[in-house]
């Protein structure tokens, strides 16, 4: 008689899977999980042995090799050994566009009183230094962050000085739309090594509508061009966010992108938060989301069928976390949450938040997010009791409904967002839009990996093995 070990299945149209603690998976024929629990699989089935060496059953109480597994556990989580790397610093709430999904509730290009301060840099600065991660982040966002060139020199130069005797490895970060790159905030780029982080929703009219400028497509398109030709290709990346108006053009969006020299695209779904808050039927947008990212993978397929290279994001980071025994660092889909572990924010007006949607609920009055002031000490903020709430829903291992998902090791828990739809930073997962989303698009994708899987995992391998390279 068998013991079984931790783990937890999903049933799929035609198959059944299950998925042990550190995310191995078997896939298996209907009626087998019952078996299994009922101890009715033949030790000298080819079954018996999967099951033995994947860690879903053992011989003895505690397996031999406990101490393998404990490894692959840690190899998992790996990305807690150093805490908080990114250091997100929101030096503006200016901006010079105008998005209809605008997550930031960011404020007219001249608007007083939406700068950070030279003295709350500073703190920020000691702070970010006072994580242990000896690789940090600090990524410049607004608003629309070239706006205040002045104040990412000054931010920079104030980490470099620190940095002497510091000795981080310091990656810099400028969030922006490249509408209007001047040749001041390009010196800073270059001379800092920065890398430009980007946004572009597909092709013209799309982009514009999205912006509410006619003229945003192609000053963004120019920016990049140059920003490339400055930096470098590999210094500038962009995001996509998937509106209302994108869901009708999927593989348009795509082609834009091409078109555009990129060879990879994240498809991003809206999010709750700021503006994209008014879209009326969330529920109806995340199941028009998720046909149109299948059908965006799909085509992606396609293309690199034809012997054209080219990724998704999103689904590199599942992809990542289904096929290799690491993890990511992608602080939107973590367990523990990105919260504070990954990320922080330094918020323009001096207040710290546990995340970027933490500051943006803030804008619109709730401030349930907000871990102080950068005058607290780094303890309170870090360690503090606001902390230690959020903490108590944090890990998708220990949350209703995500302890005894199967997804659990691909997916992740977000207290920000159940908070912001669900009035609960805890969440009730049967309801919850994330969890739909999410389940449903790693459905999809195992569904892939089982059934197209000689078409689909040359092109799968190959996207693991460029986020990988990218990414380490
Ligand atoms: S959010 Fe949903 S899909 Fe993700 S782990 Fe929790 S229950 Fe599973």
């Amino acid at each position: 008689m068998y013991c079984l070990l931790p783990f937890r299945f999903h049933r799929l149209p035609d198959c059944e899977l299950i998925v042990n603690e550190v995310g191995d998976f078997l896939t298996l024929q209907q009626g087998s999980i019952e078996a299994i629990i009922n101890r009715k699989i033949d030790p000298e089935s080819d079954l018996y042995k999967d099951l033995k060496s994947g860690y879903f059953i053992s011989e003895k109480p505690v397996p031999e090799l406990i101490d393998n597994y404990a490894v692959r556990l840690r190899t998992k989580k790996a990305f807690l050994n150093y805490y908080t790397a990114l250091h997100i610093f929101v030096l503006t709430l200016r901006c010079n566009q105008n998005c209809v999904y605008c997550q930031a509730s960011s404020r007219k290009e001249h608007c007083g009183n939406s700068d950070m301060s030279r003295k709350t840099i500073d703190k920020s600065v000691e702070l970010m230094f006072r994580s242990p991660s000896p690789h940090l982040t600090m990524e410049f966002q607004g608003g629309e962050s070239s706006l205040v060139p002045h104040l990412v020199e000054y931010a920079i130069l104030k980490a470099e000085e620190k940095n002497e005797t510091a000795q981080r490895q310091i990656t810099y970060v400028l969030c922006t739309n490249c509408v209007e790159l001047t040749d001041r905030i390009l010196n800073i780029c270059e001379k800092y090594r920065i890398v430009i982080s980007t946004s572009l929703d597909g092709f013209e009219e799309l982009h514009n509508l999205n912006r509410g400028k006619s003229d945003s497509y192609s000053k963004t398109v120019n920016g990049i061009a140059k920003a490339r030709n400055r930096l470098g290709e590999q210094f500038v990346s962009a995001l996509m966010t998937t509106s209302e108006l994108s869901l009708d053009y999927p593989k348009e969006i795509v082609d834009a992108y091409r078109e555009n020299g990129f060879h990879s695209i994240f498809i991003r779904a809206l999010n709750p938060y700021g503006l994209a808050s008014s879209n009326q039927d969330w529920q109806q947008y995340c199941d028009r989301f998720v046909e149109f990212y299948k059908i965006v993978l799909d085509y992606i397929l396609e293309l690199n069928r034809n012997g054209i290279f080219f990724v998704e994001e999103f689904t590199a980071i599942i992809l990542r976390k289904i096929l290799t025994p690491f993890n990511t660092g992608f602080v939107d889909l973590q367990s523990p949450a990105g919260l504070v572990n990954g990320v922080v924010v330094y918020n323009y007006d001096g207040y710290v938040y546990a995340s970027d949607e933490s500051r943006m609920l803030a804008e619109n009055g709730d401030y349930s997010f907000r871990l102080g002031s950068v005058d607290d000490p780094y303890e309170k903020l870090f360690y503090g009791d606001k902390v230690k709430e959020i903490a108590e829903c944090w890990t998708t291992e220990s949350i209703a409904g995500c302890s005894d998902c199967a997804f659990q090791s691909f997916c992740g828990a977000d207290p920000v967002r159940n908070y912001t739809t669900q009035n609960d930073m805890y969440g009730n997962q049967p309801t919850s839009l994330f969890c739909r989303k999410h389940r449903k698009i790693i459905e999809h994708i195992f569904s892939l990996l089982i059934h197209r899987k000689e078409e689909v995992m040359p092109v799968f391998r190959s996207e693991v093995l460029r986020y990988m390279i990218d990414h380490n």
